[in-house]
Order: C-alpha cells, then sequence, then structure tokens
C-alpha cells in the first residue's frame, strides 16, 4: 500500500515542512481545541513559573497529527526555555542520549517524539535523569571499568506517543502529567482551516472551510495539508476562492469522500465486509488481507472510523457496523433492501 503518499495520512510527510512552520500555533491562544489539556496545562505552567521550578515531566498522548510536538513548543515558550526535539527512533545507544540531557540548560524541554519506541537501555538511563537528574555513566571494560555519576541541569521531559499502552510502566510512572489528545471536530478544524487559510494568504469563505475540516479525519496535519491541496484547484475554476463548491470538486477528485475516507479506509471496510462478513476480524488477519501494518491500522485508520461509529473493537476482534455499510452504499447484513430506506 503507498502509504507514504496518502495524502490523507495524519503522518508528518516532508511536503509539509513548507508550510508547517508558519501555520504551526505558537501560544494557547492561537492553539485551537483540546480544552482540558490547554487548561491543565495552564495550570501547571503558572504553578511551577510562580515556584521558579522547572515544569514536571509531562507524557501527550493521542493519534498522529494532533499537535503533540505544536504544544511541546507552546509549553517551553511560556516557560521562556529552549526546547530540544528528538524521537525515539533517533536515540539509538544510552550515549547519545547522555550527550543530549548533558547539554541541557537549566528548565530546557526536551521533547522525545515515538517515546514508546526507546530502547530498553535508552530507557534506563532515562529514569535516573528524569527522576534524580543525575545519570550514571560506566566507561571502560573489566578492571578499566569506571563509573561516573553525572548531574543534571533540572529540565522538563515532554514525551509524545501514539500508544501509551505500548510503553514500559517504570516509564509511564515518571511522568506527573499524563495528558490524552483527542481528535477535533469538523467546527474546530473550520477554525484551524480559517486560520492556516489567512496566514497563507488564501481565501477560503466559511462553507468552504468547513467542508475541507469535514473531510480532515480531525487531524489539523491533514486540514492544513487538504487546505493546499484545494487551493491549487480553486485557483484554477473558482476564482482563487475556496468555496463549497470548489472544496467538494477538489477533494472529490483527490478520492476523499464526504467524510473523509479515503481509498485505503474503503478497501478496509469492504475487504471487512466482502471477505469476512463485516467481522468480527483479528486485527492481524486484517492486515496481512489489505497489506498494511498492523500498528499502522490501530494509529491511523481505527481511530477516526471508530470516531465516526464505522467500526467497533470487540474482544474477539473488529466489527464492521451498519452505518458505515450504508456509507459505502451497501445494505448491513439482517437488514432487508425495503428497510434501508428508513435507516437512512
Ligand atoms: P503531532 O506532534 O501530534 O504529530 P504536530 O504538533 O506536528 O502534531 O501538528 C501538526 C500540524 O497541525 C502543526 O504543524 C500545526 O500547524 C497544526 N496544528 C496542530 N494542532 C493545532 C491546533 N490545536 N490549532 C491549530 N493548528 C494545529
Amino acid at each position: 500500500m503507498d502509504f507514504e503518499n496518502r495524502i490523507s495520512a495524519p503522518e508528518y510527510i516532508p511536503e509539509d515542512a513548507e508550510v508547517d512552520n508558519p501555520l504551526r500555533p505558537r501560544s494557547f491562544e492561537e492553539y485551537i481545541g483540546q480544552e482540558t489539556v490547554k487548561e491543565n496545562l495552564k495550570i501547571f505552567i503558572e504553578a511551577a513559573l510562580q515556584r521558579r521550578e522547572s515544569l514536571d515531566h509531562v507524557l501527550l498522548y493521542g493519534p498522529p497529527g494532533l499537535g503533540k510536538t505544536t504544544l511541546a513548543g507552546i509549553i517551553a515558550r511560556e516557560m521562556g526555555v529552549n526546547l530540544r526535539i528528538t524521537s525515539g527512533p533517533a536515540i539509538e545507544k544510552p550515549g547519545d542520549l547522555a550527550a543530549i540531557l548533558t547539554n541541557l540548560n537549566s528548565g530546557d524541554v526536551l521533547f522525545i517524539d515515538e517515546i514508546h519506541r526507546l530502547s530498553r537501555s535508552v530507557e534506563e538511563i532515562l529514569y535516573p535523569a528524569m527522576e534524580d537528574f543525575a545519570i550514571d555513566i560506566i566507561t571502560g571494560k573489566g578492571q578499566m571499568a569506571a563509573s561516573y555519576h553525572l548531574p543534571l541541569p533540572r529540565f522538563t521531559l515532554i514525551g509524545a506517543t501514539t500508544r501509551a499502552g505500548q510503553m514500559t510502566a517504570p516509564l509511564r510512572d515518571r511522568f506527573g502529567v499524563v495528558l490524552r489528545l483527542e481528535l477535533y471536530t469538523p467546527e474546530e478544524l473550520a477554525q484551524i482551516v480559517r486560520r492556516s487559510a489567512s496566514i497563507l494568504n488564501i481565501h477560503a469563505d466559511e462553507e468552504g472551510a468547513l467542508e475541507v475540516a469535514s473531510r480532515s479525519r480531525g487531524t489539523p496535519r491533514i486540514a492544513n495539508r487538504l487546505l493546499k491541496r484545494v487551493r491549487d484547484f480553486a485557483q484554477v475554476i473558482a476564482d482563487g476562492v475556496i468555496t463549497l463548491a470548489a472544496a467538494q470538486e477538489a477533494l472529490n477528485r483527490l478520492d476523499i469522500d464526504e467524510l473523509g475516507l479515503d481509498k485505503i479506509d474503503r478497501l478496509m471496510l469492504q475487504t471487512m465486509i466482502t471477505y469476512y462478513k463485516g467481522g468480527p476480524v483479528g486485527l492481524d488477519t486484517l492486515a496481512a488481507a489489505i497489506g498494511e501494518e498492523a500498528v499502522t491500522i490501530e494509529d491511523v485508520y481505527e481511530p477516526y472510523l471508530m470516531q465516526i461509529g464505522f467500526l467497533s473493537r470487540t474482544p474477539r476482534g473488529r466489527v464492521v457496523t451498519p452505518q458505515a455499510y450504508l456509507h459505502l452504499g451497501l445494505t448491513p447484513p439482517g437488514v432487508q433492501e425495503n428497510e434501508q430506506l428508513r435507516l437512512e
């Protein structure tokens, strides 16, 4: 499956970089939605500033593209400290992490994306660093071995993960603040689309913005990406204004339907319906059937399909709901053709 090029994939693709920076909110006021998370963070930040302490370690979890990295930037800015960004897979050896930690200044924020992917040996360095702000480094081997106890500046670790369940308990327990990010509503995404449009000097009317928002799978990163694509169509077919009609035309051509489902979502639902009578289907069986990785299905496709009520998880596997059948123009099992109209 050509996941890398999927325009509605919530994961970062290089194409985002060019538009991303000016669009990234820099303050809580600019950061739309996630009200509970914001309110909590504001209080923790205020309290830490009053006590002149560093902020407690924060774990942010939720599907990709919802604004975890952006929040880390806002937190660092509010605290008036530097932000250092890295990721679980990028830290290969304990020495790599030691080098990063010893270079931090007091109060700095270290952001580790995909923190569930840290190796065990690296994680073990992180425990004392988070708890006691010190690391023990062993150099040499055998009789030449020496151990150094290195104090570290007090720093704030912000960990981000799409899967809190996959983190080891000792790591999870060392975060004082654990916050879950939710998918955004179409109205919140419409605000994000309008904000992004004005920054990028694109004209989008209210209905046009809402149409882009409704097809963005609850994810700001996708909303920004679709906005850019729709702009090109609007330029050619609607005098540069993103109207409802221009957005619909553009998104239909990109094979993204009214609910934001693309070819892969539809393939997944259709496979479950055609070959497994709508489920239950085990995750691995499904992954093999559509040629995707199980983790991608869990992190990327399922959250949105579940949010819109098209898929449910049962102990025996995934099940397609009647709403999904209807959306695909199919008759749900157990429903007579003449009853279908009523359901719709
Ligand atoms: P994550 O780290 O969760 O994968 P990012 O923080 O990189 O996601 O966010 C992806 C993009 O979406 C950002 O570049 C930003 O432009 C936009 N974005 C995310 N959250 C918001 C928000 N609450 N308000 C406005 N734009 C947002």
